[in-house]
């Protein structure tokens, strides 16, 4: 991608009507602009990385065997009724039809899949069933000021799974549970398996808590064990597994997995014929991930005082390219092109005509984790640079695939 053409422009300062370090440095960098309070566009450069979190998230959830769907975002007010939450779910944006109808923006989607479950399955052979969705969500938060972390409307990966009893859920959430581990594993983003308070179903409902100074919740870290509770819940500071005293930290819940129990099943009357022939409520789970705001939260956790830097795999681009030369050499260009399609990854190719200092700069702000710079000073090396390091690397261009390759791992 040619920066000349792209749908971006970097600003001077941070924007200053914004508070949280997600929002200020996503909107200066060209990813994001706010519309109004919560609502945010997503530019090329924040679509790109919204995607490839999605690509990551949606990789998982396929290896649990859940089918993707899709469902609605308006949702006819009946269907809240039926659980009591039209009433009962503070945030629930509510509105009228000019026929007189009432509907409700989707804030989480049980209401929506229950009923349609029902309509689908009838026996003991249909289960266990996982179905998932990546889809906007809509919520009146009240204090939305925290950027990604709390829109009023964002994005969400929302799996739901239906099975013949308690246990069968706990053990998929289990699975669950895991998958979450290795979708953070692979940002290199130190969460926390959080426990919370369950409800009437289980003991406990699991969240994943990333610890930073902005966070909304607090938890309680055991060192030890690398697992935290809930603040909320818990009566003491002292770990239940090995006793440890507990450690305070502020933290951003990015997902969270909960046993529903048979509760939503009863509300829409979702029965399954078992083996012994009699009739069931179906016991279900519900597992959320916070899509946009886990792009919130890795800007928290990863920045300088220069910008974002980006974990490789969710990156915007994985290569930066700046030409800092007043002649520029194409077939040197295209070597290096062709160099990084043969490595299968992504570059974004900096040809402006403008300040090589601002180059600089911009590419610090926007975080792309490896850069190669083309300049005059370097006559016919490559300086290799990587975001997160000050240390540079000259290189040859015959020396280039080699060394790209074993940096970034490719088999
Ligand atoms: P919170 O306590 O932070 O409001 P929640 O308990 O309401 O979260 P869920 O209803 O379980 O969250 O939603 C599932 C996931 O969706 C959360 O773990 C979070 O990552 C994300 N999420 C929830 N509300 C928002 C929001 N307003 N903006 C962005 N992401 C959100
Ligand atoms: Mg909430």
């Amino acid at each position: 991608m040619f920066q000349s053409k792209l749908f971006y422009k970097a600003k001077k300062e941070f924007p200053k009507d914004e508070e949280s370090i997600n929002a200020k440095y996503l909107i200066r960098a060209g990813f994001i602009e706010k519309l109004s309070s919560g609502v945010y566009e997503f530019l090329p450069l924040g679509f790109r990385v919204l995607e490839k979190i999605t690509d990551l998230v949606r990789k998982e959830m396929l290896s649990l065997n859940a089918q993707e769907l899709l469902l609605p975002a308006l949702h006819p007010k009946e269907n809240w009724l039926a659980t009591q939450r039209w009433e009962k779910f503070d945030a629930l944006f509510k509105l009228k039809s000019r026929t007189g109808s009432e509907y409700a923006l989707g804030p989480t989607h049980e209401e929506i899949i229950f009923p349609l479950v029902k309509e689908m399955i009838s026996s003991y052979k249909d289960l266990p069933l996982a179905l998932f969705q990546i889809q906007t969500k809509f919520r009146d938060e009240l204090r939305a000021k925290a950027g990604l972390l709390r829109g009023r409307e964002f994005l969400m990966k929302d799996l739901y799974s239906f099975h013949k009893t308690n246990e069968e859920v706990e053990k998929f959430k289990e699975k669950v549970d895991r998958a979450y581990l290795r979708i953070f594993k692979v940002l290199g983003l130190k969460v926390y398996k959080t426990f919370a308070s369950g409800g009437t179903f289980s003991k406990y409902s699991t969240e994943f808590q990333v610890p930073t100074e902005f966070g909304e919740d607090e938890i309680l870290i055991c060192s030890n064990c690398k697992v935290a509770w809930n603040k909320e819940i818990k009566s003491d500071r002292i770990c239940n597994f090995c006793k440890e005293i507990l450690t305070d930290h502020k933290a951003i819940e990015v997902g969270n997995t909960f046993n529903l129990g048979d509760s939503f099943s009863k509300s829409f009357d979702l029965k399954f014929k078992d083996k012994d022939g009699k009739e069931k409520y179906v016991f279900a789970g519900c597992y959320g991930l916070g899509i946009s705001r886990l792009m919130g939260a890795i800007v928290e956790v990863f920045h300088d005082d220069r910008g974002i830097i980006w974990p490789e795999k969710v990156a915007p681009f994985t290569f930066h390219i700046l030409i800092l030369k007043k002649k520029v050499n194409l077939s040197e260009v295209e070597s290096i092109v062709k160099i990084i399609e043969k490595l299968k990854k992504d570059y974004l190719l900096d040809e402006r005509n403008i300040s090589f200092g601002q180059k600089l700069v911009e590419s610090d702000l926007i975080g792309i984790p490896y850069r190669l710079v083309l300049s005059e000073r370097l006559k016919n090396m490559i300086e290799f640079k990587e975001r997160k390091s000050e240390k540079v690397k000259l290189l040859k261009i015959s020396e280039l695939f080699k060394f790209l390759k074993e940096k970034l791992k490719i088999k």
